[in-house]
């Protein structure tokens, strides 16, 4: 029987658990198991044997390189790849790969960013095999590549990249999840992890129309541009049919991430024109950190053989919706179940209510924190902007379990739930359907979705690490806490009541279930005391506050001087993001838009002068009109271009750190701004075929 494409590709590129059984001895198999499952320390000898057969396996797959894959502070994954052959081979080749160097990689780290972490002349870095993430396959242009997912981090040992904190958080999560449960009389379960599902959005273009506009090359977002006289206002793309150049690349994206054992399952049209979604199923939030960072790669690589290009940015057009990451995010135990799962009686599921609150209290202690894990200088852009949700953190429950949540803090236990009803839709030809016994809401930034918490804010192109390490150490925070207090309690049913009730007293306030987009929501939230912090610079701040830095060193996830260099390292990301904003700003206006400008107006002056010499009384106030709106509007973009030039300059010439930042933020930023608008309204009035870039209609409807 012919197999589908999808059995027929799954995983083949993956050294994952059917290959590990293939090529391993039995013993081996079960010692490296018990080191993925139970952290058990992985011997050198099991090691070698890891080594040997995954060199095997890759070689007869084609590879001829290996490679430690790591995910530095830049935000994208590094590699540096070594061929398999041995030092000692001369007259033939001899390939080789030991356990050494499958364990622990040396790269040199001096130029990654570090903020202060690491002196240049103290350039040692490691990365360390995380094997429990499955090492894959890379083919592409350069051939096959192995690639062994691992950590990065000092000579020290403190941590460079992304991937060490998460890990570390889940532990501490699994650590105190399992003291909760065990309070609950569940012995079974020995470890819970967190399990996350990405929702990826992204816009594809045309590759030719990209390559014409740098705005689009250097900052992945168009820095001018005025509006189509269409934009989404019909919501004819959300959903859409897909159209048969974006449907055979995403025919081809989902081969290659089946291929890669990615989860893909959902692809549709976004709301904007030319944005789409994939998303994938969950998995646990190491593999599918790892896989997302591979998703981002693989749609920027298959896109570029449509001659398509995937903008990853979160606003890659000023006027249409930008782009996000929803982050779904929940519990399960390794005895597989979901602790976020409410059950048929949700008031009488204790369990269930206490995990639930503790995720409440965790949201509503460090909602700045949270803010700041899904922050980046794109995001600045949509968060608070009636696309996305605004900056303010709180939480939708929905009715069922906003209903249990009222009982309790009145009466101090709940009684009832809420069922989903019946639907009828009024056709005798439909079968009949059930209602969720709660509706969505769009426009929380962090909503219960029936067994799983979605959170909304996290920035596009950015790796979803940073959100799910302080996801998992917060509501790791509040478990031990819990289980500190539970454990002492002499009547623990009693106990457990009163703990939910007292913590939801405490923390009602980031519970809300109206519209989040509204003005009304705003000053409400401020009468509350929730944060809105509205840019990635305020939120830098609550990284190394004194609560947050106590609750990260509790839960051994961030040491005091990582919380500090990871500050360091969001001031000047932000400054160099706009700071590269701002020179292609500069470089487009003097050497693209105001050239061309210049030549209109030139032409706009020469008709006037040759039509008043052929014919004198002939009316020409079209061209005067547009000859004076347009130089004036070109003086005011030249001012406005050395405006920020100067400004740029004085903010290149600053300190590195916060003062840097908030002066880009506030000067640097107000200066670009102040040079678009006279060029975007230009843009209305020049001839098209004097206009350097392609348009925004040109960009997002002729894909
Ligand atoms: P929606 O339109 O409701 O956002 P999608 O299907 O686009 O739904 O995405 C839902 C995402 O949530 C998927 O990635 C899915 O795998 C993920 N998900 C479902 N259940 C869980 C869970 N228990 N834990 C984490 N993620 C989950
Ligand atoms: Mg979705």
């Amino acid at each position: 029987m012919q197999k589908n494409v999808i059995e027929d590709v799954f995983g083949t590129k993956v050294f994952n658990d059917e290959v590990m059984q293939e090529y391993l001895p039995k013993k081996t198999y079960a010692a490296l198991k018990s080191t993925m499952e139970n952290g058990e320390e992985l011997t050198r000898d099991v090691a070698n044997v890891v080594a040997h057969a995954m060199k095997e396996w890759a070689l007869k797959n084609g590879a001829t390189h290996y490679t430690h894959w790591f995910q530095p502070m830049t935000g994208v994954t590094a590699e540096k790849h070594d061929s398999f052959l041995s030092a000692e081979s001369d007259a033939r080749a001899v390939l080789e790969f030991s356990g050494k160097e499958l364990v622990k990689g040396e790269p040199d780290a001096s130029s990654f960013p570090s903020g202060g972490l690491r002196a240049t002349f103290e350039a040692r870095g490691y990365t360390a095999w995380d094997c429990t993430s499955p090492a894959f396959l890379r083919e592409d242009a350069i051939g096959t590549v192995l690639c062994i997912p691992t950590a990065f981090c000092s000579y020290t040992g403190e941590a460079l990249d992304k991937k060490t904190p998460l890990l570390r958080s889940m532990e501490a999560i699994s650590k105190q999840a399992v003291r909760v449960l065990r309070l609950f009389g569940d012995e079974e379960t020995q470890n819970v992890s967190c399990s996350v599902g990405p929702e990826q959005e992204y816009f594809l273009i045309d590759r030719d129309q990209y390559l014409k506009r740098d705005d689009l090359i250097f900052t992945g977002r168009t820095l001018f541009g005025s509006m189509p006289p269409k934009g989404q206002e019909l919501d004819d793309h959300y959903f859409g049919s897909i159209r048969e150049r974006q449907a055979s690349f995403m025919k081809e994206l989902n081969i290659e991430l089946w291929k890669l054992g990615i989860l893909s399952k959902t692809q549709h049209n976004e709301v904007a024109p030319a944005q789409h979604e994939m998303a994938p199923i969950y998995s646990t939030a190491n593999i599918a950190t790892d896989h997302n960072q591979l998703v981002m790669e693989t749609m920027k690589k298959v896109a570029r053989r449509h001659n398509l290009e995937c903008l990853l940015h979160e606003k890659p057009f000023a006027g249409v919706n930008g782009s996000g990451k929803h982050d779904n995010w929940s519990l399960v135990t390794d005895t597989g179940k979901n602790l976020l799962s409410p059950g048929s009686a949700p008031y009488d599921n204790k369990q269930f209510l206490l995990f639930l609150t503790a995720v409440i209290a965790a949201v509503d202690d460090h909602a700045a924190l949270l803010r700041m894990s899904a922050s980046n200088p794109g995001n600045d852009h949509r968060l608070g902007a009636n696309e996305a949700p605004p900056a303010i953190i709180s939480i939708f429950l929905g009715e069922q379990l906003e209903d249990i949540v009222e009982q309790i803090l009145a009466t101090g236990t709940a009684t009832h739930s809420n069922k989903g009803e019946k639907m009828d839709i009024g056709v005798q030809t439909i079968p009949p359907i059930r209602k969720d016994a709660t509706d969505r809401n769009r426009t929380s930034p962090f909503a219960f979705t029936g067994n799983k918490f979605e959170f909304r804010m996290v920035a596009s192109s950015m790796s979803i690490a940073g959100a799910n390490t302080v996801l998992n150490a917060t509501v790791a925070d509040v478990l031990e806490k819990m289980a500190d207090q539970l454990e002492k309690a002499d009547d623990f049913d009693k106990a457990v009541d009163e703990l939910i009730c007292s913590t939801l007293k405490e923390h009602q306030k980031v519970i809300f279930n109206g519209n989040g987009y509204s003005d009304e929501w705003i000053a409400e939230a401020e009468k509350r005391g929730l944060p809105n912090v509205r840019t990635m610079v305020d939120a830098t701040a609550s990284l190394t506050n004194e609560k947050t830095i106590a609750m990260f060193e509790r839960q051994h996830v961030f040491s005091r001087t990582e919380l500090e260099s990871r500050a360091e390292i969001n001031y000047e990301a932000y400054a160099k993001a706009i700071n590269i904003e701002a020179k292609t700003m500069i470089k487009m206006a003097s050497k693209q838009y105001i050239p061309s400008v210049i030549s209109y107006v030139t032409s706009l002056a020469e008709s006037i002068n040759s039509i008043s010499s052929a014919c004198a009384d002939a009316d020409l106030s079209v061209q005067k009109t547009l000859l004076t709106k347009c130089s004036s509007l070109l003086a005011e973009a030249q001012k406005a271009l050395d405006a920020l030039k100067e400004a740029d300059a004085k903010a290149a010439g600053m300190v590195e750190g916060k003062e840097q930042a908030e002066f880009f933020r506030d000067t640097v930023f107000k200066a670009m701004a102040d040079l678009r608008a006279p060029i975007d309204t230009l843009e209305d009035l020049v001839d098209k075929d004097y206009w350097p870039v392609p348009a925004y209609g040109d960009m997002l409807f002729e894909v």
